[in-house]
């Protein structure tokens, strides 16, 4: 197989120089319109026996050496001049009349015209914005022979082939391509964004006269287009559109002759990046100002709640997701603004952090986790659960009370009492910075689980431990 290109991230588009003939580049694309943007050519520069032009992208052209009289001819795809004055017209000191200009819109057109005894050659800096064409005077008549017959053979090379099929089909999840020309294919890949699509230009192919079929839809695939590549260029353009993000595309053309075989899957690793992404979760840590929630022990609960909630914060942000806090100081903010802001964000979770107390049992301690409407609970069950696990904490049961809070916000809401601020062991877990960072832990994962987000190897393990339970029973038996 081919090498596994993620097209949207590090798609390594391949260069084939064929012959002298056709070297077409990289167009790079306009995200915003999803329109090709234009290529600009910044400065012409005549220098050591050499036209240089440079530009603002990478560049894409084709030369065609034509007889009668003799010349070189190059188009410069999807590009025009920075501004008119950079049109020239100009006879070297070699006797080359050099012109270079836009004879169509967004396409520049350079010749070489002199004598037949003149070597013309082209080629891309290493950034492909820079064009070199190289011009030398052929001295000894062998010379001479060799150009021309190289000359000769690239002129046999130049009848272009004809684009002859394309066949999609669907297995598991993934969609092939397979592109099938009367010659062997010389291509560039690139992708372009809204819609999400995957250009291929095939060079020295052009589009069969006939309009190809239609294609059904597939699960990745939404459709494919072909056309020329440009107007007086032999390439033909295959678009085929995406009908989704992050895939992942292998080109594979190096065993299969005249066919060209793409193959897409999705990639999980960014989707999963991308599903983050677009989640939002908002964090209220309880009380704040002159509201200072319990206070035990010379702690405020106001405090303890905004440190934990503060690194809860950057734990979920780590791992790409949006988070909000109601207040990120020590102001005061009354429920009802609470609730307002979270409704502003709806977020995917809402979870308040609280201290709990009591004043008449100081011997009182545990984890409380409140919840209200029924999509809470799984969330409620998860969050207690994974604190009971991270911490060396009582468990003092998941609980379904009106708090407003939660009650009035929309999204899936909990309200976790992480210990007892009244009871001396659990004020050490709630104001120590470890146990704190073990809370953000808890809470942060079990809010991943509920929204379907833990990438880690857990899941794995779980059926690993499975398998072995079953071979165990098996052995058993
Ligand atoms: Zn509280």
């Amino acid at each position: 197989m081919g090498n596994i290109k993620n097209i949207f991230y590090k798609l390594n588009y391949l260069r084939f120089y064929f012959s002298f003939l056709f070297v077409i580049f990289f167009i790079s694309a306009n995200p915003a319109t999803g329109q090709i943007s234009a290529n600009q050519i910044t400065s012409i520069k005549w220098e050591n026996n050499s036209l240089v032009i440079n530009t603002t992208q990478k560049i894409t052209y084709a030369e065609s050496r034509l007889k009668e009289p003799e010349r070189l001819v190059i188009d410069i795809l999807n590009c025009s001049f920075q501004n008119k004055g950079l049109e020239k017209r100009f006879k070297s000191e070699l006797e080359e009349d050099i012109t270079v200009s836009e004879p169509t819109t967004g396409q520049i057109r350079i010749i070489f015209l002199g004598s037949a005894s003149m070597n013309r050659k082209s080629y891309l800096t290493n950034n492909e914005r820079t064009l070199i064409t190289k011009i030398a005077r052929i001295n000894t008549d062998e010379e001479k022979k060799i150009f021309e017959n190289e000359q000769q053979s690239s002129l046999e090379k130049y009848v272009p082939g004809f684009l002859k099929e394309i066949n999609i089909e669907e297995e598991d999840h993934e969609t092939e391509v397979v592109i099938s020309t009367t010659k062997s294919i010389k291509y560039n890949t690139y992708t372009l964004k809204n819609p999400d699509r995957l250009a291929i230009d095939l060079l020295n192919i052009i589009p069969p006269k006939d309009p190809l079929p239609k294609y059904m839809a597939t699960q990745l695939v939404s459709g494919v287009r072909v056309g020329r590549a440009a107007s007086n260029i032999d390439a033909t353009r295959v678009v085929i559109d995406l009908s989704r993000e992050n895939l992942d595309c292998d080109v594979d053309s190096t065993l299969l002759g005249n066919k060209l075989k793409i193959k897409f899957k999705i990639n999980k690793e960014k989707e999963e990046i991308v599903k983050k992404s677009g989640i939002k979760i908002v964090i209220d840590p309880g009380h704040g100002g002159y509201d200072t929630g319990a206070s035990y022990g010379g702690f405020e609960e106001k405090a303890v709640n905004l440190i934990i909630a503060e690194k809860l914060k950057k734990i979920l942000e780590d791992s790409g997701i949006t988070v909000f806090l109601t207040r990120d100081d020590d102001s005061f903010l009354s429920l009802a603004e609470r609730v307002e802001i979270t409704h502003s964000i709806r977020p995917n979770v809402f979870i308040s952090i609280h201290g709990n107390a009591l004043k008449t049992s100081r011997g009182i301690r545990g984890v409380e986790t409140y919840y209200w409407n029924s999509q809470s609970q799984k969330l409620a069950y998860y969050i207690h659960k994974s604190i009971l696990s991270h911490l060396t904490i009582p468990d003092h049961f998941i609980r379904r009370a009106r708090f407003y809070v939660i009650h009035h916000t929309s999204s899936p809401a909990v309200l976790a009492e992480l210990g007892f601020l009244s009871n001396h062991d659990d004020r050490k877990l709630l104001t120590n910075s470890t146990t704190q960072d073990q809370y953000a832990k808890a809470l942060s994962e079990a809010i991943l689980k509920f929204l379907d987000l833990d990438t880690e190897s857990k899941p794995e393990v779980k059926s690993k431990k499975q398998e072995e339970q079953k071979l165990k029973e098996k052995k058993n038996e």
